[in-house]
């Protein structure tokens, strides 16, 4: 196999399923469909949209997909999340993001529900039962990237947390809290009063949880196994990206625009990142953003990131949009 041909991010599709209010008895044709899902190679899909009103098609090469059928814990975690976890107990950084449009299903399948526990939730828990069994501790931090500003979700700070890169190339936000977790219980009290706090963080503003970026960090510390104190470290980044926008086709003004202005341009910076990364360009440009700052030491090098583009499977524009981003960043 040609080491070439390995994409450095993975980058998968998940399609939500209808939501009840959605189906009508004329419109139940979802617009993605896969063909070539596990093909001989087994090494990409070709994912096909298609508008029902005017019968376009488009289709992308990306590297697995997920149909409607496929729940949270089911094949995603297992077979694209899981693998990712030993690493960190080596010291290896890894990345998960959920991109798409609002309502595309990015928080169900980052958080989940409690009878769905989503890829947060599922990591922690997977986390949790390898620390028991390798001495290592676990703790976590949660913080939101709104309109390039960082702020901290397990603590009420009014103030920005600021980027610092160390001599190492190690990235550090200062001040940020990071909580101790020994179980799923103390898990869900920090994380769940972070998700609150997230919702209610800017009262003048509609919805501002889908329009930044939230980002759980898991760091586990490992003893190094050779007799000294030193430990191992390493970290997974487990991202609810902000629905990215199409501005040709919605109406912001003012401040909409300018965030949507934002985030377009940081889920851009991360694109081109990942791009990079995969078709091994000599310069990242990890600079280009906030988001992409951030997550220097975590994608790229000994980092495994995975990128799930999230789809509503009613949205044929919207869709386009999500997936052709995704297929660029993937390779040439
Ligand atoms: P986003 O975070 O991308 O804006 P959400 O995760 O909030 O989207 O999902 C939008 C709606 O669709 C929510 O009501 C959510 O519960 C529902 N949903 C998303 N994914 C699924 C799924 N796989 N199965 C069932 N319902 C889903
Ligand atoms: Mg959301």
């Amino acid at each position: 196999m040609n080491p070439n041909l390995i994409s450095k991010v993975r980058v998968i599709v998940r399609v939500r399923p209808f939501l009840p209010h959605e189906i009508s008895d004329s419109d139940r044709t979802p617009c993605v469909s896969v063909l070539d899902q596990d093909s001989e190679s087994g090494e990409e899909v070709a994912v096909y949209l298609k508008d029902k009103d005017t019968s376009r098609k488009e289709c992308y090469r990306l590297d697995s997909f997920f149909g409607q059928e496929d729940n949270n814990l089911g094949r995603i975690f297992y077979k694209e999340v899981s693998p990712l976890i030993p690493g960190i107990f080596h010291g290896c950084n890894a990345t998960v993001f959920a991109y798409g449009a609002t309502g595309s299903g990015k928080t169900y399948t980052m958080q989940g529900t409690d009878e769905q526990p989503g890829l947060m939730p599922l990591a922690m828990s997977t986390i949790l039962s390898l620390c028991q069994s390798t001495g290592s501790t676990a703790e976590i931090s949660y913080y939101e990237v709104y309109m390039d500003r960082c702020y901290d979700l397990l603590e009420l700070k009014a103030e920005e947390i600021a980027i610092l890169d160390d001599k190492d190339g190690k990235i550090h936000l200062r001040g940020l809290s990071r909580v101790p977790v020994k179980s799923m219980s103390e898990f869900y009290e920090a994380f769940s009063c972070g998700v609150q706090r997230r919702k209610v963080a800017h009262t003048d503003l509609n919805d501002v949880s889908s329009r930044s970026h939230g980002v759980l960090v898991i760091s586990v510390s490992t003893p190094s196994g050779d007799g000294s104190v030193a430990v191992v470290t390493g970290k997974l980044n487990l991202i609810d990206l902000a629905g990215n926008e199409d501005n040709r086709r919605t109406c912001n003004e003012g401040i909409r625009l300018q965030e949507s202005g934002k985030i377009n341009q940081s889920l851009f910076a991360l694109s081109n990142v990942i791009y990079a990364l995969n078709n091994n360009k000599p310069r990242v440009p990890y600079r280009e953003s906030k988001l992409t700052r951030i997550l220097q030491d975590s994608l790229g090098g000994t980092s495994r990131a995975i990128m799930v583009a999230c789809l509503n499977p009613g949205e044929y524009h919207e869709s386009v949009h999500t997936v052709s981003l995704a297929a660029r960043s993937r390779h040439i």
